[in-house]
């Protein structure tokens, strides 16, 4: 599965959208301090905005902020209504409580999905903005045709950011889910019932030919930095010729995160406008 082909087809796809809308969305992308890592996932999200024809209203606060002052600066993003979107990129220094500073994007202008009133509404069934990582793999398998409807699907990885909302999406489309973690007994007698198989824990390797059913579908949302460059949590080689589709690392779920923020933050502009 190619989730660089697909996440262009989304961009134009959005990119059109914008160009139909008569006030352009803007999207504040906030980042605090000067990791390397942080820099690099905020600089890509901002040329993919501009590309999409969405204002970028970038932020750069410096690493010596304390909780009331990047308080402050959601704030004011919060209350200027030239800004429909806002995303405070993660992880934030230590000294800093990132569930409060969060909390504090209304649920329409929340982009990423990370809020607790987001999190509760994708919970509840209702309508709401969902992470874009998760959101992602969902139209990753939407556009390949893969069925949902009663699978067996194993998530691995239950984080608040990919497994545990991907597993509530893949509720939502009526698929029977497996959540699995690290204290999970027999992983791999789990895995070998999926229709289709999801991971995202962060180990390579951790997928095996042998705990794979022949004909599934497998998602590696996984990005490992090893000495022989970036990799998954699937053993890529020995998966591929068991299964029915599978995505690369990279190239798969990843550029499919950005293009699903785009996605969200032109429903976060019309839901802008309806507030
Ligand atoms: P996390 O560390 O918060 O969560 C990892 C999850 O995996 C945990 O729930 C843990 O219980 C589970 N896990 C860890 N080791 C396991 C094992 N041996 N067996 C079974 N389960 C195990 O990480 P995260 O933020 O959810 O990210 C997961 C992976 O996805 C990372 O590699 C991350 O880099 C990647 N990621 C990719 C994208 C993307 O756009 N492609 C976005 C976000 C995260």
């Amino acid at each position: 599965m190619d989730g660089k082909e697909v996440a262009r087809l989304i961009r134009a796809e959005v990119a059109a959208s914008v160009n139909q809308m008569s006030v352009r969305p803007a999207l504040a992308t906030v980042l605090v301090g000067d990791d390397p890592a942080s820099a690099t996932y905020v600089l890509s999200k901002r040329r993919a905005i501009s590309d999409a024809g969405i204002v970028d209203a970038h932020r750069h606060v410096s690493q010596d902020h304390n909780q009331g002052s990047v308080a402050a600066i959601i704030d004011e993003l919060v209350l200027d209504d030239s800004v429909t979107g806002i995303l405070l990129q993660l992880p934030l220094p230590d000294h800093l409580d990132s569930a409060s500073l969060i909390n504090r994007i209304p649920p329409h202008k929340d982009v990423d999905g990370l809020t607790e009133a987001n999190a509760g509404r994708l919970l509840l069934g209702q309508h709401g903005l969902a992470p874009c990582t998760p959101a992602g793999v969902l139209a990753l398998l939407d556009h390949y045709d893969i069925d949902l409807f009663g699978a067996e699907v194993v998530v691995i990885g239950r984080s608040n950011l990919v497994g545990r909302p991907l597993g509530q999406l893949l509720l939502r489309r009526h698929a029977t889910v497996t959540m699995c973690h690290s204290r999970t007994r027999d992983l791999p007698r789990l895995c070998r019932r999926a229709d289709v198989l999801i991971t995202a824990a962060g180990v390579p390797g951790l997928v095996t030919a042998s705990a794979v059913k022949v004909g599934a579908t497998v998602i590696d949302v996984g990005i490992n930095r090893t000495e022989h460059g970036l990799c998954g949590d699937v053993a890529f080689g020995e998966v591929m010729p068991r299964v029915h589709a599978i995505t690369p690392v990279p190239g798969g779920v990843g550029p499919m995160t950005i293009a699903m923020l785009l996605r969200n933050t032109v429903t976060a502009a019309h839901e802008s406008i309806r507030v």
